[in-house]
């Protein structure tokens, strides 16, 4: 009954429909991509949907990032528990999981382990490097998605002969400064659409449809270029071919971030530590101003905020530089 305007489409049908609530997908970021694209997926019936984010919600975000509200950027939900309650309001009868931590190598095989389907939704080549090793090792299929100005673009990349990340980019190519959603802006028409194309292509991979794309789908929708782009297997391609997937290898340190767009650094602690919250905030007392929520604490001081959660990562604003970070973050959290 609830899905009946969707099944009345002849490509999908009921048993497209059955195989979408067998489907177990993971949104890698949920940002203004993955919010459309999980909200899209969760209202579509996708009946097991793991939310992967690592980062709060602010007022900066709420022009794109379709899910959140004022209120969750006032008391800085984390995203991916924001995303959760608002798509379980929309859809109870999926099931709804969402994991507030950064995707890195020590957590990735976990993070994916049991999924059919991984959303990639992040803003940084890192990460996307890194799923395509552990999507390949685990031929798992990915979407790659980027919205950035009022430009798209979109691939999928399925295991067995076809192409992956690597071998559409080469990683020299991407050495340099790249714009960011600071510095070039991005419309919310322009993330919204594209990662609706994502999700289309989702559900054409999880119904198996024949007719899901090849090639890397670009959109400009400011001056209305829409091509694909054929590509095919690098023949010596070290990743999909030679199998060799160099970063899934574990950092030895600790892992220190700028994230984009924010006056922030992320510190991520190798080998992974947990931290007891309950316990932090009782310590945190005397720093300053304590925040608890349920998947983090944060300490407001004088002239910084740190955020801590339970992956043993730690949000710092306003550190003069990366050195101040760690600093901080030894001073506050021991080492
Ligand atoms: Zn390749």
């Amino acid at each position: 009954m609830r899905y009946s305007r969707q099944t009345a489409f002849a490509g999908l049908g009921e048993s497209g429909q059955q195989k979408l609530s067998a489907a177990r997908v993971a949104v890698v970021g949920v940002g203004a991509l993955g919010t459309v694209a999980a909200n899209c997926l969760a209202r579509a019936g996708a009946g097991f949907l793991r939310l992967i984010d690592r980062d709060y919600v602010e007022l900066t975000n709420l022009h794109r990032q379709m899910l959140f509200t004022e209120n969750d950027a006032r008391r800085r939900i984390p995203k991916a528990a924001a995303a959760a309650a608002r798509l379980a309001e929309a859809n109870s009868e999926i099931v709804l999981e969402p994991i507030v931590a950064d995707f890195n190598a020590a957590n990735a095989e976990t993070f994916l382990s049991g999924i059919d389907l991984v959303l990639d939704a992040v803003d940084n080549w890192e990460c996307r490097f890194l799923l395509n090793d552990i999507c390949r090792q685990k031929e798992i299929p990915w979407i790659y998605c980027a919205a950035l100005a009022a430009e798209g673009m979109t691939m999928n990349f399925l295991p067995g002969h076809h192409p992956c990340l690597q071998c559409v980019v080469p990683k020299q190519t991407l050495t340099g400064l790249q714009p960011t959603c600071v510095t070039a802006g991005v419309l919310n028409m322009a993330a919204g659409a594209i990662a609706s194309i994502q999700a289309a292509e989702a559900v054409k991979i999880l119904t198996d449809s024949p007719t899901v794309r090849q090639g890397l789908f670009t959109a400009d929708f400011w001056n209305n270029r829409f091509k694909t782009i054929p590509f095919e297997q690098d023949a010596d391609c070290p990743v999909c071919v030679h199998r060799r997937f160099d970063r899934l290898t574990l950092p030895e340190n600790i892992q220190v971030l700028k994230i984009c767009g924010q006056n922030t650094i992320q510190i991520t602690p190798f080998p992974p530590r947990r931290f007891d919250l309950e316990n932090l905030a009782g310590r945190l007392q005397s720093a300053g101003k304590i925040d608890r929520q349920p998947f983090m604490v944060s300490c407001e001081t004088e002239h910084h905020r740190l955020t801590f959660f339970s992956d043993g990562r730690a949000l710092i604003e306003n550190a003069a530089d990366e050195g101040q970070a760690k600093s901080l973050y030894a001073e506050y959290a021991g080492t």
